[in-house]
């Protein structure tokens, strides 16, 4: 079932959890509103399948990586897909941000862990965004597609159609760390290796 969530949303039967009251900066102040699952971004046959997600990989964290600033480590994960896959939120949270630029259109989602910490995951290289900064989103609203063959073509990757997913712990370097990390610890500063959280919410 597909719903999307908005804040201030007054309604009993659509609320993921609850309700959220505190609509400023988005901030969740209840305990019951955490992310406590996250789920592969595609519709595979089973989404908690790690290995099914792990043959989608092209490209992993800390690669060298020549494009943009040449010699910087790739923030994220490649993963393949087919032309116009759906993209959808890896778990419940809300969009924060939206970049519209192609080829590097994105969507980053807030997640609060029941430890209280919080983590983003910035879906890359979309195309379609459905969603807005304020939506309430989970692991069944789709975000976006991938490119279709025209957009892959234009958006110059070879032939190599992805989503770059990235699990970051902050946004403060205002999204440097994608694309100009020329060191490990300047990109671990900013960013988790996504198959590594992955290892730990996937079987
Ligand atoms: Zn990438």
């Amino acid at each position: 079932m597909s719903m999307m969530y908005y804040p201030g949303e007054n309604t009993s039967e659509r609320k993921p959890k609850e309700t959220p009251v505190k609509l400023s900066g988005f901030i969740l102040d209840e305990t019951d509103r955490v992310c406590d699952e996250f789920f592969s971004p595609f519709t595979e046959t089973d989404r908690k399948s790690l290995s099914l997600l792990k043959d989608r990989i092209t490209g992993i964290y800390g690669e060298y990586r020549r494009s943009h600033k040449p010699g910087h480590f790739h923030a994220g994960l490649d993963l393949k897909g087919d032309f116009n896959e759906r993209v959808y939120a890896i778990g419940f949270g809300w969009i924060v941000q939206i970049f519209r630029q192609f080829p590097h259109r994105s969507v980053v989602v807030e997640h609060h862990l029941p430890d209280g910490s919080i983590l983003y995951s910035m879906y890359v290289h979309i195309e379609d965004i459905q969603v807005q900064v304020g939506d309430w989103v989970d692991e069944n609203i789709p975000l976006a597609r991938l490119f279709n063959a025209e957009e892959l073509e234009s958006a110059d990757f070879g032939t190599s159609n992805h989503l770059h997913l990235e699990i970051r712990k902050t946004l403060a370097d205002r999204g440097r760390a994608s694309y100009a990390s020329m060191s490990m610890a300047e990109l671990n500063m900013a960013c988790i290796d996504p198959l590594k959280f992955f290892k730990g919410q996937l079987k």
